[in-house]
């Protein structure tokens, strides 16, 4: 079952090698931009627990972070 949880999503774009995953995995909360070759964030406030949770396992530079905003 996916539930929501209440946070902000964010991405240290810095770290981002560009790999996709992330909009792969959780088109809800992130967009990758071919042409930039970087992912966002498209959705901050924060959505599916399961696939947020599986993008930033899968991150390869472990640079998305979940803030709890409660
Ligand atoms: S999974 Fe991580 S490294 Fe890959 S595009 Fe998303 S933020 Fe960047």
């Amino acid at each position: 079952m996916t539930t929501s949880q209440a946070g902000r999503v964010y991405i240290n774009t810095r770290e981002c090698n560009g790999c996709g995953g992330c909009a792969a995995l959780c088109p809800e909360i992130f967009i990758f931009h071919e042409d930039l070759e970087i992912a966002e964030v498209i959705r901050p406030e924060g959505g599916p627990v399961e696939c947020i949770r599986e993008a930033m396992i899968f991150c390869p530079r472990k640079c998305i972070y979940w803030e709890d905003t409660v």
